[in-house]
């Protein structure tokens, strides 16, 4: 998102009610940006792979879990990885072809194997049980979907533990240096002429590219291996997941795609020759900047000598930031009650969110012009995983999500996304249409 743009959009966003009094807390996406995102992520494939690779991205759903955003990246090209029944669901409702939907998870029950393979979705398998239930499947039910093998490099992890996926005890995919495991995955390959993929997803934020480069570069010399043993290409797909890193402390984007594009292909070369399908499984690169968090402060005060703005954004929007902030810091950006860039001494304060537990700060001390009560903030770099990623603490409801284009002369035009989740909804989802029958189960008082 541009910063001309993002301007732009929080001012006609307050002007138009979308954020104000009835609504006190909205998402923004960027429609340009996102497209341009798109775009720099296919360049950079396009440029260093063979002419002909196949190359599928696969938008990680979870990372913006929004039909008519997965349908805006379906028209642009792009796929889905999916990672839950509700995923699948969401990728079908935007009309992402089967051919490039990639269902991973590390859970799959047997039903949803089943749907997938009759479907004709890639699945791939995450540990040598649920090989064994794929095979019961392909035995009763033979299906041309592609089926691949996740397996885990355990090259180690990056600077946040729980994004890390290819630590020594990550519970994702065949850990490939235990003991006899990497027999048994090229042997497991040989025996099924169906299993032609191989997958891993080594982390999610805090990867040095280095490291998740290295991770690929397993990936590719096992599929080598394998193909060596077999004499012919038994696997002619790699898919090497998502996970580029986000710079949440400035409006650039780095690193790019183009750079972990280039550095793959001095680190793994044969990627790129032609010899295999390419899949990627990006999230967050894609969509962290293109998005805003837009919220009223409702209150300022103090407390110990230290400002407090009391917002409508907390832990339900921003759940990574309030619980685990030293790993998952934010900018937020401050604006008056128009809408306007707000100037100013900076003051030290805390940003609240609403939720009733003290540590629902979005951040501590932060140097901002001092806010006050009718003010706005925007919780910068938050277009993937935030808004769309609602936690239902206190009952708050889901907020309105929208996008937005800026046009060169300065008119913004808006378009829902989601809208704000209404009371009705919320108690119908809180269980409101059971009403009499907990009273009537007579357990010991
Ligand atoms: C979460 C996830 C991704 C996306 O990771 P990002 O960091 O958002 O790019 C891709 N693949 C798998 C298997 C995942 O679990």
């Amino acid at each position: 998102m541009r910063f001309t743009d993002r301007e732009r959009a929080v001012q006609a966003a307050v002007a138009r009610g979308l954020v104000g009094t009835a609504e006190p807390v909205a998402g923004l996406l960027d429609v340009g940006g996102i497209r341009r995102a798109v775009g720099e992520l296919r360049a950079a494939f396009e440029e260093f792979a063979a002419p002909g690779t196949p190359v599928l991205h696969a938008f990680a759903v979870k990372a913006a879990s929004l039909v008519p955003v997965l349908r805006l990246l379906a028209q642009e090209g792009l796929g889905c990885e999916v990672a839950s029944p509700g995923e699948l669901a969401l990728a079908r409702a935007a009309g992402v072809p089967v051919a490039r939907t990639v269902l991973d998870s590390p859970a799959k029950t047997l039903a949803e194997l089943r749907e997938a393979l009759a479907l004709g979705i890639t699945v791939n398998a995450d540990n040598p049980e649920e090989l064994a239930r794929i095979d019961g499947l392909m035995a009763t039910a033979p299906s041309t979907a592609p089926i691949g093998l996740r397996v885990n490099p355990q090259i180690g992890g990056g600077s946040i533990g729980a994004m890390s996926t290819a630590t020594g005890t990550s519970k994702f995919g065949v850990a490939l240096r235990d003991e006899g495991a990497r027999e048994w995955v090229v042997r497991a390959v040989l025996a099924r002429p169906w299993l032609t993929r191989l997958h891993a997803h080594v982390g999610s934020q805090g990867m040095p590219l280095e490291l998740m480069a290295a991770g690929v570069r397993t990936l590719f010399e096992l599929a080598e291996e394998i193909n060596a043993k077999a004499g012919r290409r038994r696997i002619d797909t790699l898919d090497i997941g998502g996970g580029l890193p986000v710079n949440f402390s400035s409006d650039t984007a780095t690193p790019t795609y183009r750079e972990y594009a280039a550095l793959l292909r001095s680190a793994v070369p044969g990627l790129f020759s032609g010899r295999y399908g390419i899949v990627t499984e990006f999230g967050r690169s894609l969509l962290a900047k293109q998005g805003l968090v837009l919220a009223r402060v409702e209150y300022a005060k103090t407390a110990g000598g230290r400002a407090i703005a009391v917002t409508h954004a907390g832990a339900q929007v921003a759940t990574r930031t309030v619980f685990a902030p030293e790993s998952w810091p934010i900018r937020v950006a401050a604006y008056d009650a128009e809408g306007r860039s707000k100037t100013g001494e900076p003051v030290a304060q805390n940003v609240a969110g609403p939720c009733c537990f003290a540590g629902d700060l979005i951040a501590e001390n932060r140097a901002l012009p001092l806010l006050e009560s009718g003010d706005h903030i925007a919780l910068l770099d938050t277009g993937a995983y935030y808004f769309s990623t609602h936690f239902a603490y206190n009952s708050l409801p889901r907020p309105g999500i929208y996008g937005f284009s800026a046009a060169a002369d300065g008119t913004v035009r808006f378009a829902t996304i989601r809208s704000p989740q209404t009371l009705e909804e919320l108690v119908a989802e809180s269980g409101g249409a059971h009403g009499e029958e907990l009273g009537g189960l007579d357990g010991q008082r």
